[in-house]
C-alpha cells in the first residue's frame, strides 16, 4: 500500500506495490465507513492479501487481509516521513504494471528495517537498490567516463556513476566522494540487505551520501517530491 487518498464520502482510492503485477491504482468502496472490513487494510504502509478485480481505469479491490499492519510506522513521525519518501519515491519512477521481480522484496525489508529504528541506512539502501533494479545502476568500480579502475579519489556524477581525478571536470553535475562514502555506497548495493543493519556510518558519510544520492535521483525525477519537504520540516532529519 504505497498511497491512500479519499474518494467521494467513502471511498479510497489506493495505490499498491504488488509482488505479480507491480504497481496497481485501485478503488476500495466503502473503506471508510466505520466497520467496513476494507478500512484498516486500505491504510498506507499496510502489507496485505488483497483480492482485485480489473476495472476501466481503477481496478476494485474487494476482499483484504493484513499480513503486517505497518501501524507501528503510522505512530511515530519520524518513521512516517521516512516510510512517506520511500513510497512516494517508488511511486514517481515506476509505471503501473510494469513489475520488476526485486522491488517488491526491497519496498518490504526497507519498511521492516525502518520499522526497527534504522530508516535514515534504509532508505539510502532503498534509493541505490532502486535505481539499479529501474535499470540505472550506478557504477561504482570503473571510471564512468574513461573505463580506468578507480583506486581512490573518486567523485560521482548525477549521471550515475563514479569518475577519476582526470574526468571529473569533463562530466557535469559531479560531486567529489570520501572513500568512506564511496565504500558505504558498494555495501549498501552489494550486501545482503539483512546485513546491512550491522553498518554504522560516521555523520560525515551519511551527510555526504545524502547529497549524493539526492542529485542522482533528481537527474531520474520529473518533479520535486513532497516528502522531502515534510521530511526537512522535522529537525535533524532533513533526508
Ligand atoms: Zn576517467
Amino acid at each position: 500500500m504505497i498511497r491512500v487518498r479519499n474518494l467521494g464520502e467513502a471511498d479510497r482510492i489506493v495505490t499498491l506495490y504488488t509482488k505479480e503485477r507491480g504497481k496497481l491504482n485501485t478503488v476500495a468502496r466503502g473503506a471508510r465507513r466505520i466497520r467496513n472490513r476494507l478500512l484498516s487494510p486500505t491504510q498506507v504502509f499496510t502489507h496485505g492479501r488483497y483480492l482485485i478485480f480489473p476495472g476501466k481505469g481503477l481496478h476494485n479491490l474487494s476482499q483484504a487481509d493484513i499480513v503486517h499492519s505497518g501501524q507501528a510506522i503510522r505512530d511515530d513521525l519520524e518513521k512516517f516521513a521516512y516510510a512517506s519518501y520511500v513510497t512516494e519515491l517508488l511511486d514517481a519512477l515506476t509505471a503501473e504494471e510494469d513489475p520488476t521481480d526485486r522491488i517488491f522484496p526491497l519496498l518490504a525489508a526497507t519498511l521492516s528495517m525502518g520499522e526497527g529504528g534504522r530508516f535514515k541506512l534504509a532508505v539510502r539502501a532503498f534509493e541505490i537498490r532502486l535505481m539499479r533494479e529501474l535499470g540505472y545502476e550506478p557504477e561504482l568500480y570503473q571510471c564512468l567516463h574513461c573505463r580506468q579502475t578507480l583506486k581512490s579519489n573518486v567523485s560521482f556524477t548525477e549521471q550515475g556513476g563514479a569518475l577519476c581525478e582526470k574526468c571529473v571536470g569533463h562530466v557535469p553535475g559531479s560531486m567529489s566522494l570520501t572513500n568512506g562514502t564511496w565504500e558505504l555506497m558498494k555495501r549498501l548495493l552489494e550486501w545482503e540487505f539483512s546485513r546491512l543493519t550491522v553498518l554504522h556510518p560516521d555523520t560525515s558519510n551519511e551527510t555526504e551520501l545524502r547529497r549524493v544520492m539526492r542529485s542522482y535521483l533528481d537527474y531520474r525525477l520529473e518533479y520535486p517530491l513532497k516528502s522531502l519537504d515534510f521530511l526537512e520540516t522535522l529537525q535533524g532529519l532533513t533526508p
